[in-house]
Parts: C-alpha cells; sequence; structure tokens
C-alpha cells in the first residue's frame, strides 16, 4: 500500500467499537448496522463491516463474509423497518467520482418512500 493511501481510521470505527453514540440497530461479528446522522428518507440506515476496510476497490476474497453479511443484515433491517414489501434502495459509493465521504465502506439503506430515479440524468 503506497502512503497516499494510509489507512487510516474513520469515526465509523468508533461508533463500531461503541466509544462514540449512535443509534445502533444491528451489531454481530462481522458487521454493524446504525441510522445515517443526515436521513435522506424515513430509513436511512449505514450497515457496515467491522473490520476497517476503506473502499469496494480495498475489498479481498478474505472479506466476502462480511460483504455477504451486509445483504442479509440489509434484508433483515428492512424487514424490521416494515419496508421490505414497498422495496428499498442499497448504495455503496466508492472514492472520488462515486462521492464517498466516510472512507470505511458503508452500505446504504433508503427506503420508507419512493428514492426518486436512480441517477440524474446528465445533460
Ligand atoms: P458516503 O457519502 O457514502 O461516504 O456517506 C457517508 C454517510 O455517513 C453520510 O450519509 C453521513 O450522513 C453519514 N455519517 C457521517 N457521520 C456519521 C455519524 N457520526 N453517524 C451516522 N452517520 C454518519
Amino acid at each position: 500500500m503506497s502512503e497516499d493511501r494510509k489507512i487510516e481510521e474513520t469515526i465509523f470505527s468508533k461508533i463500531i467499537r461503541k466509544e462514540l453514540p449512535s443509534d445502533m440497530l444491528y451489531q454481530d461479528e462481522l458487521v454493524t448496522a446504525f441510522r445515517d446522522i443526515t436521513p435522506r428518507l424515513p430509513t436511512h440506515v449505514l450497515i457496515v463491516p467491522n473490520r476497517h476496510i476503506p473502499t469496494v476497490d480495498d475489498v479481498t476474497a478474505d472479506d466476502e463474509a462480511a460483504m455477504g453479511r451486509m445483504l442479509t443484515v440489509a434484508r433483515k433491517i428492512a424487514r424490521d423497518e416494515g419496508i421490505e414489501a414497498n422495496g428499498y434502495r442499497l448504495i455503496i459509493n466508492c472514492r472520488e467520482h462515486g462521492r464517498q465521504e466516510v472512507p470505511h465502506i458503508h452500505m446504504h439503506l433508503l427506503g420508507g418512500a419512493d428514492v426518486g430515479p436512480m441517477l440524474a440524468k446528465r445533460d
């Protein structure tokens, strides 16, 4: 790993370790889920691997269990929130062009209302 891609912990690691408060909905040995601090829809939950993996581009085969768990936990939380019948959107942003702000992989679970078109159309 080059110097300019140093792995530095983010606020999410502190939330996972419960050193910082969050509205945590779920935690197991692989992943943690907590409500986004700036919800864009009635349900806006972040599902993160407990291990600090900065971006999707840093995922390896060793992370497959955690990546899969993120999906099964998304499904569980969608059911707990009562949004599964109408559906929801899962988003993972990656690096600059993906507009990723926090360099610790996180899956956004968004629902409880129509999320709108997939992306704004470019001119
Ligand atoms: P992204 O742009 O995909 O990196 O999304 C980062 C998300 O983290 C944003 O939706 C923020 O609102 C959310 N966020 C930042 N800090 C916190 C925090 N302390 N607790 C919960 N969500 C946070």
